[in-house]
């Protein structure tokens, strides 16, 4: 019956493309096959901040000091991602978060570019965002990694206690004092020499993540690693 449901609404509704709206062909998914040629793994990248590095660090690593111990994004950022991530933001999408979370963890599986991982959580909306777009993108595909490859999932062990608006049009400084104490730790859960894998949509400068994992060093964790889809 839902498989008569589904064929009746691909009928008068097809699926398209989620970034270029190409109608989908029976056997593609999400992604035309042009569009899902133009997403790749960002593996050849610094070992501390996973950008673009110069040798085996990059010139950021250098001078500025990150809380976290590993960063890593799954893709570099395009058109395509960027698309994606459009979309993975504003609409409820449930297989786009499956199909980026299967994207984050088939890298995980294959790059191994942490070590044991105790926890995962995502880096969270304030509640009044979250309330207004009705989910936080982090969140679901933070969600699904979890289910896949079996790690603890705490969604909500960081509170975002400050309202911030869009870090889009801010420099690098501005960003990092928009950031600064934005967060609060929910302390029902004992994180003492524990590995946190942290998740998030882009990496951008990293002031978010870098806040968040602040905070988390501050309350003893063992090591901060953050994963996002993409790379800014
Ligand atoms: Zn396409
Ligand atoms: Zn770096």
């Amino acid at each position: 019956m839902i498989t008569l449901i589904s064929e009746f609404i691909n009928l008068f509704f097809p699926k398209v493309c989620l970034s270029c709206n190409s109608r989908l062909q029976k056997k593609e998914h999400i992604l035309c096959s042009r569009c899902k040629k133009k997403i790749d793994f960002f593996t050849d990248c610094c070992l501390i901040c996973g950008s673009e590095k110069d040798n085996n660090t990059c010139h950021t690593c250098e001078t500025s000091n990150f809380y976290f111990d590993r960063a890593r994004s799954v893709f570099r950022f395009n058109k395509t991602i960027q698309n994606l991530i459009h979309n993975l933001k504003y609409n409820e999408i449930t297989s786009l978060a499956k199909f980026l979370g299967d994207y984050c963890v088939k890298y995980l599986t294959e790059y191994r570019p942490f070590e044991k991982i105790d926890i995962i959580t995502p880096v969270p909306l304030h509640k009044v965002k979250k309330r207004a777009r009705g989910f936080n993108q982090a969140e679901i595909v933070a969600r699904e990694i979890a289910r896949k490859k079996e790690f603890k999932y705490i969604p909500n062990l960081i509170k975002r206690k400050k309202f911030t608006n869009t870090q889009t049009k801010l420099s690098k400084f501005e960003r990092i004092k928009n950031v600064s104490n934005a967060f609060k730790i929910n302390h029902k859960y004992p994180l003492k020499n524990k590995n946190i894998l942290l998740i998030d949509d882009v990496f951008t400068t990293g002031s978010t993540v870098n806040a968040v994992s602040k905070l988390l060093k501050n309350n003893n964790v063992n090591k901060i690693y953050v994963l996002t889809i993409a790379r800014a």
